[in-house]
């Protein structure tokens, strides 16, 4: 059974769609209040933002995204937003997942209070955020339409979102315009990350008819874009741009799979963000999602993607401890890939095995 799922309110789509923001702002918060919008830092300085007609009462931050967000900054972020404002009605975010990411927990945190830490896990939250709009510049994680916001613990060597029905944008703005100056290696890794979360729930065991559809279609979204000749074409900017929406709604009717635990382990123990690291497992599943791992193969050699290699090769005791404790914490997509009995399928010697083929 699907329980309580819930879809982003409203959206809208097409080319230059940013230019609506100003609008989209005046009518969603009062005249009264403040509005956040948080952009990830390459947009510093560009045109992209500057020449958006901003009112006075908008609050610009920006997003340094070289390390994925982490509880201790998104709480520090908090700080320095509530320091400056009491009355804000809006945090819309503009960037790839990180900054999607950080826009969702702060609208969380403004009407909740406390830490970061404090929703990492189910339904935690416990009120609805204040307005959020989201504003993907880069297609593939799905944050646009998900419902969670994945924030690294570094205390709790721990990886994992605020998941709650309350953590969704109500408002998305959709330009694939903005995703025109995305490198191509981080736009090959970031749309894998559709790929993998699609592939992941089809293969699991809380497959249903809703994801499945949802996975299907954004599938045969991504083998056009990545088996065609210029990957970052208008047309297929467009079309990554939807298939992210729809593999986004697909893990929210169901789960991903193996792929993601073993990512949150190298993204624990070795920093490395989570599209990247999504690529380098999937290059070793073979035993997991053989025809897959194949396809991926082929997305890779047909685009000229380097990979790192040799990143687990000469690595400590303690750190396969930890990249093993970081990877089976992740029951949830676990059991959807393996079943109830998965620790008995990944042994401590099993998950090491798979690692030191990375
Ligand atoms: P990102 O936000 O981490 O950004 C990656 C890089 O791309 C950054 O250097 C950024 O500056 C750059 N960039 C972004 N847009 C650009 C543009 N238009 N032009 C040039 N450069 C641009 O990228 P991501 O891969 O989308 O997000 C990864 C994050 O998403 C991780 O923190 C991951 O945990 C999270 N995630 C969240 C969900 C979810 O459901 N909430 C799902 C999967 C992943
Ligand atoms: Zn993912």
């Amino acid at each position: 059974m699907i329980s309580n799922t819930k879809i982003v309110g409203s959206y809208i789509y097409g080319a230059g769609a940013l230019n609506q923001l100003p609008d989209i702002l005046e009518k969603r918060g009062s005249a009264e209040s403040t509005r956040v919008i948080l952009v990830d830092h390459y947009f510093m300085g560009r045109s992209v933002i500057s020449d958006l007609s901003l009112a006075k009462n908008t609050l610009v931050f920006y997003i340094d995204t070289t390390d994925e967000p982490s509880t201790d900054r998104i709480d520090e972020l908090h700080r320095e937003i509530t320091d400056k404002t009491e009355t804000v009605s809006i945090v819309a975010g503009i960037g790839g997942g990180s900054t999607l990411d950080i826009a969702k927990a702060i609208s969380n945190l403004i009407t909740n209070g406390g830490k970061a830490e404090d929703y990492q896990g189910w339904d935690l939250v416990k009120k609805p955020g204040v307005y959020k709009i989201g504003i993907p510049t880069i297609s593939g994680t799905g944050a646009e339409t998900s419902r969670t916001c994945v924030m690294m613990n570094k205390s709790r060597n721990l990886k994992l979102g605020m998941n709650s029905e309350y953590t969704v944008f109500d408002f998305l703005v959709l330009d694939p315009e903005l995703s025109r100056t995305v490198p191509i290696e981080q736009y090959f890794y970031t749309g894998m990350d559709t790929y993998i979360h699609c592939i992941e729930s089809l293969n699991g065991n809380h497959r249903n008819a809703f994801a499945d559809i949802y996975s299907n279609k954004a599938l045969d979204l991504c083998r056009e874009v990545f088996n065609s000749e210029d990957i970052q074409s208008n047309e297929n900017r467009e079309k990554l741009m939807i298939a992210s929406y729809l593999g986004g709604c697909a893990i929210g009717n169901s789960f991903v799979g193996v792929v993601h635990p073993f990512s949150a382990g190298l993204s624990m123990v070795f920093g490395l963000h989570h599209c990247i690291s999504n690529c380098i497992v999937m290059n070793v599943m073979d035993e997991f999602y053989p025809d897959e791992t194949s396809e991926f193969r082929k997305f890779i050699s047909v685009n000229n993607i380097s990979l790192p290699e040799g990143i687990c090769r000469d690595i400590s005791e303690e750190n396969y401890e930890k990249l093993y404790e970081s990877t089976i914490v992740h029951e949830k997509p676990l059991i959807n890939a393996l079943g109830d009995n998965f620790r008995k399928i990944l042994t401590s010697e099993k998950v090491r095995e798979v690692f030191s083929r990375m």
